[in-house]
């Protein structure tokens, strides 16, 4: 299945990385880009982001051999169905949505006539918008597909190497299995990072120009995460609901674990988890998924 011509609808931080890799690394493929958001065209267009902005969705998708949703996760089925009328026969649509199952089931509720092969690059940053992206974010990184049963063979493949001319290393698997995965690696860290930055600037002992100003302990770790998009990150807690709850389940019995050998002078736990959790921190780096500098290679 060549792919000739693709669609980007929502120009975001990965709409816009997505067209900027394909200019850089798939120069003879053409790209449509389209947003919602008046706005967000302007800049795009000011940009130079695709050979071509369009303003309706349907438009933007025409001719299209690959089409790539790039809205929040809620908005997937509405994006769906703005794009229906305009696609050709036999194209593959796809998406980057962070969670998988349920987007997987609008796409094919809205969409029941076409080719639907989703996905997940697993690369961000905690910025958003279209001139945040860059044409390098997908290096290196994984894409997960997640191809429903009975999905052609011909159109995985097509998604598949789409992404790694982009640069990314590919994984394919069941929709539910992803969920799980990235409720534990993604959105439960997000959660815990949204929580304890809210937590922080909210105690009555300690002020928050005191929590700004020490934040170099270790909180200002978490407020990169907790700075990510709300409305994406709404999005993806009401979307994967059920793997987040059963994740947080475990974290909060783990909590309390290291809770009670704080209490009862358990040096020894906390040392073996300590210990534990170093190790995992090295496997990522050893993975080259997070470089080795110190402090996260700040300057000091
Ligand atoms: P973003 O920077 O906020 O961009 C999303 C864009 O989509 C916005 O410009 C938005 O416009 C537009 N949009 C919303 N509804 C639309 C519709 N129906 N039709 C066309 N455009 C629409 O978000 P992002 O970070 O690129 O995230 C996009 C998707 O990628 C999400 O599903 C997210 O889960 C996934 N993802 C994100 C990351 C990450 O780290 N950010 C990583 C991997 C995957 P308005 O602002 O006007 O609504």
């Amino acid at each position: 299945m060549a792919i000739r011509k693709v669609a980007v609808i929502g120009l975001g931080l990965i709409g816009s990385s997505i067209a900027r890799a394909v200019a850089e690394r798939l120069p003879e493929v053409a790209v449509t880009g389209h947003d919602a958001s008046d706005d967000v065209r302007g800049v795009a267009r000011a940009l130079g982001l695709c050979d071509t902005i369009v303003d309706d969705p349907a438009a933007a998708v025409a001719d299209a051999d690959l089409v790539i949703l790039a809205v929040p996760v809620g908005r997937m089925a509405d994006a769906a169905a703005a794009i229906a009328p305009g696609l050709k026969a036999g194209a593959i649509i796809s998406d980057v949505g962070s969670s998988k199952a349920g987007v997987a089931d609008a796409l094919a509720k809205a969409l029941p006539d076409h080719i639907v092969i989703p996905a997940h690059p697993v690369a961000g940053t905690e910025n958003s918008g279209p001139a945040a992206g860059f044409a390098t974010l997908f290096d290196r990184r994984w894409c997960i597909v997640t191809p429903g049963a009975g999905a052609s063979g011909e159109a995985v493949t097509a998604v598949t190497s789409f992404w790694q001319a982009l640069g990314a290393k590919v994984d394919v698997m069941d929709a539910a299995h992803h969920d799980m995965v990235l409720a534990v690696t993604s959105h439960l860290p997000h959660l815990i990072a949204y929580t304890i930055v809210g937590t922080a600037s909210e105690l009555e002992e300690v002020t928050e120009s005191e929590v700004i100003k020490y934040s170099a302990g270790g909180f200002r770790d978490f407020t990169r995460i907790a700075a990510s998009d709300p409305v994406m990150w709404r999005d993806v807690f009401l979307a994967n609901k059920d793997a987040v709850l059963a994740t947080l389940q475990r974290f909060n019995e783990d909590l309390t674990a290291l809770q009670q050998a704080i209490r009862r002078g358990d040096g020894a736990k906390l040392e073996d988890w300590f210990t534990r959790t170093r190790a995992i921190r090295r496997s990522i780096i050893e993975q080259g998924q997070d470089d080795a500098a110190p402090d996260f290679g700040r300057k000091h």
